[in-house]
């Protein structure tokens, strides 16, 4: 007996979720299952070869330096996009290992038009637009400039997303103001497809609590951390959950589980 006590990852409760969570999401909805935050506690390193046998061939994280982990040990046909901060310094080696990133200021998008140009591939971008969650995202005053700069650089320049994010969806007490956020996400959408011509890839916006309580919040991709694990974004969900469709079982199951042996 070498530990007293161990972490189990189980992969069965990880598919059943992910299976689970991607019917949510409807069909032709792409899956990104979110690893920041050391995949949630779960240990990047070990998780990721889990979520890419259950069949996932996405996932984000949030820095760099759980980029540089996650590159080392992904299948090249797993797609990995950073959802936070990329500094100007390592724009370069972000394009080159083909990630995908969110660009959310003028000066980092002037600084990607920069390296792109010198780059061996096109820098595969998500523009992430503020509509209501005042974190990061260009203000609708600045997609001007957005999208102009994205015109003059198409041959560098991939716009492989827009999206945004939502402010507490797991709380029911949000639920007009998250609905808000849709209506200005897809209106702003709207305006990049018909005044410029812009169409991303990818339109994403939904997070678990988007995937489990607003169903209109799907879109072409999703990025679902906390309920991926088997955990409710919070009891108002779960409960609600509950109630409106009947389940005497909860249909999360727990991946990870810490086993002591006598
Ligand atoms: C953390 C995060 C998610 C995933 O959120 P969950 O509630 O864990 O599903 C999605 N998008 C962004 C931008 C995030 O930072």
């Amino acid at each position: 007996m070498l530990f007293t006590s161990y972490i189990e990852l189980s992969k069965s409760a990880l598919n059943n979720n992910i299976q689970y969570l991607k019917k949510k999401a409807g069909p032709g909805t792409r899956y990104s299952l979110v690893v920041k935050a050391n995949a949630y506690g779960h240990g990047i390193e070990d998780l990721l070869p889990m979520v890419e046998a259950c069949g996932v061939d996405h996932v984000s994280v949030f820095s760099l330096e759980e980029a540089r982990r996650a590159l080392e040990i992904k299948k090249q046909a797993c797609d990995l996009m950073i959802m936070g901060f990329v500094d100007n310094d390592h724009l370069e080696w972000v394009i080159e290992n083909d990630i995908s990133f969110f660009i959310f200021t003028k000066e980092r998008l002037d600084a990607v038009c920069k390296v792109a140009s010198t780059t061996t591939k096109p820098a595969r971008i998500h523009v992430e637009m503020e509509t209501g969650m005042h974190r990061t995202g260009f203000p609708e005053s600045t997609l001007e400039y957005v999208a102009n700069k994205l015109l003059e650089n198409k041959e560098n320049i991939y716009l492989e997303g827009l999206c945004t994010h939502f402010a507490g969806a797991e709380s029911m007490e949000n639920f007009e103001r998250v609905n808000n956020q849709i209506k200005n996400f897809n209106r702003l959408c709207s305006w990049f497809n018909k005044e410029k011509g812009l169409i991303p890839k990818y339109r994403h916006v939904a997070c678990s609590a988007g995937v489990l309580n607003f169903p209109d919040s799907s879109m072409d991709m999703v990025r679902v951390g906390i309920s991926s694990y088997g955990f409710w974004p919070n009891n108002e969900t779960r409960m609600l959950h509950f109630r409106n469709s009947g389940f005497s079982e909860d249909p999360l199951h727990q991946v990870l589980s810490w086993k002591s042996r006598v």
